[in-house]
């Protein structure tokens, strides 16, 4: 199909400090064929009024659990590892494919509405999370869920299901399904799995890590006091860190070691921002680790420890907590908020060559936001709009390689009614029971 946006503003996020540009932007295929100037030869099959408008590249949320939308305000004003332990691993127990498949469309649901185009994605159920992400249209890197210590039949048996999942989904959907593999975290990973975890990725082609790190200090602690070490030293020396791709969650707790150790093998920070303050795990060093050239993605967590993936509010969050982080107003400028939930997070899913910006012969993967409400008004710094008054409910339509999944708020790929009423039944059931 050719799509044709017309008197657009569009923030291409292509070069540093770089402005806004106005023109037009054509659609062809999968691809961005043009931008600013469309010539007369291109004729579009729609033509979308992108007046008032600004285009922004899809957003991408680089760390999150899809299904965990059935457990959305349920066991809060908890710590991690007490609502880890008492709330959420018994009732994940209750959880079948039916949860993990409805649960994966709520948040794809919210997560469109929110101008996002692509996820990175750690949990079970991930045939019915890559069926959900299929028939969404969206852009999904997902992992299954992994934990043990690669001698007992669960470990193994699920370590399994992840390699026969990258051999059935790795690649469908033109591309836009990608296979990683989800080592949990180094404390529910012993060094067994792990390193069986490295041998499988580093067999398969294009594949990658996605593991949560440093999250709490409870972990680091417990890591120094069982191994001697951190957790990020551990994973270097067990060669988690090796030619793969890896994905590193939170990163909250870091030494100076720690943070040489991620850039030697360029791992990718993903930082979630309302999970570490909803938790009360703590505060990522985000501004730091990105001035030493780390690549910090954004991320929402799942919806249990949020209690949404909506990523406008979450580039919002970053952005000014980073400052106050950093106890400097000037750390992480408006510019580098976006980065971090475009390009970065592109960089992340390992699809930077594709997606994350807007130019031509990348992936149409674009948000189109709706300038008109009082927020947005006097319009004078458009990035500075993005990144501090932008609201989630401003997205207009979305684009994701090449077809639109919502056009005027409207859903065009998910029954949202129908998902909903479905998701507010399986978690009377799964919650009922505990
Ligand atoms: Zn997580």
């Amino acid at each position: 199909m050719k799509i044709k946006i017309e008197h657009a503003n569009i923030l291409r996020m292509v070069q540093e400090k770089e402005g806004v540009i106005t023109g037009d932007l054509a659609i062809d295929g999968e691809d961005i064929a043009f931008i600013g100037e469309v010539p007369n030869s291109f004729v579009a099959d729609k033509t979308i009024d992108g007046s008032n408008t600004l285009v922004i590249p899809g957003l991408i949320n680089a760390h999150t659990h899809t299904p965990m939308s059935i457990f959305r305000n349920y066991a809060n004003d908890l710590e991690l590892m007490d609502w880890l332990n008492t709330a959420i691993f018994p009732a994940e127990d209750r959880m079948d494919e039916e949860c993990g498949y409805y649960g994966a469309l709520l948040s794809m649901i919210e997560l469109i509405q929110s101008g996002c185009t692509a996820f990175e994605e750690q949990y079970m159920f991930v045939d019915s999370i890559a069926k959900a992400a299929l028939e969404s249209g969206m852009r999904a890197n997902i992992a299954r869920g992994l934990v043990g210590d690669g001698k007992e039949e669960g470990s193994l048996r699920r370590l399994q299901e992840n390699i026969d999942f990258y051999h059935e989904w790795h690649g469908k959907g033109s591309g836009r399904i990608r296979v990683d593999f989800g080592p949990h975290a180094p404390y529910t990973c012993q060094d067994g799995i792990l390193k069986k975890v490295i041998d499988a990725v580093d067999a398969l082609p294009d594949s990658g890590i996605h593991i949560h790190l440093c999250e709490t200090q409870t972990e680091v602690q417990g890591s120094i006091e069982q191994y001697g070490m951190t957790p990020i030293e551990r994973m270097e020396r067990l060669g988690l860190f090796g030619q793969h791709r890896v994905v590193a969650a939170h990163g909250v707790y870091l030494t100076e070691n720690d943070i040489a150790i991620l850039k030697k093998y360029n791992v990718h920070i993903v930082h979630n921002p309302s999970s570490n303050l909803k938790l009360a795990s703590g505060f990522a060093p985000v501004a730091k680790i990105m001035n030493e050239g780390v690549n910090v993605a954004l991320g929402t967590d799942g919806s249990s420890s949020n209690n949404n993936v909506n990523m406008v509010e979450e580039l919002h969050i970053a952005g000014i907590l980073a400052k106050a982080v950093a106890k400097d107003a000037k750390a992480l400028p408006a510019y580098e908020i976006i980065k971090m939930a475009t390009i970065n997070g592109a960089k992340a899913l390992g699809i930077d060559d594709q997606v994350g910006t807007i130019e031509v012969g990348k992936k149409a993967d674009l948000a189109i936001i709706d300038m008109s409400g009082a927020h947005w008004y006097p319009q004078t710094d458009l990035i500075a709009a993005v990144a501090y008054s932008m609201q989630g409910s401003d997205v207009r339509d979305v684009i994701c390689n090449g077809r639109l999944l919502m056009e005027n708020r409207k859903l065009l790929t998910i029954s949202e009614k129908s998902v909903i009423c479905k998701v507010q039944k399986l978690s009377e059931k799964v919650l009922n029971q505990i």
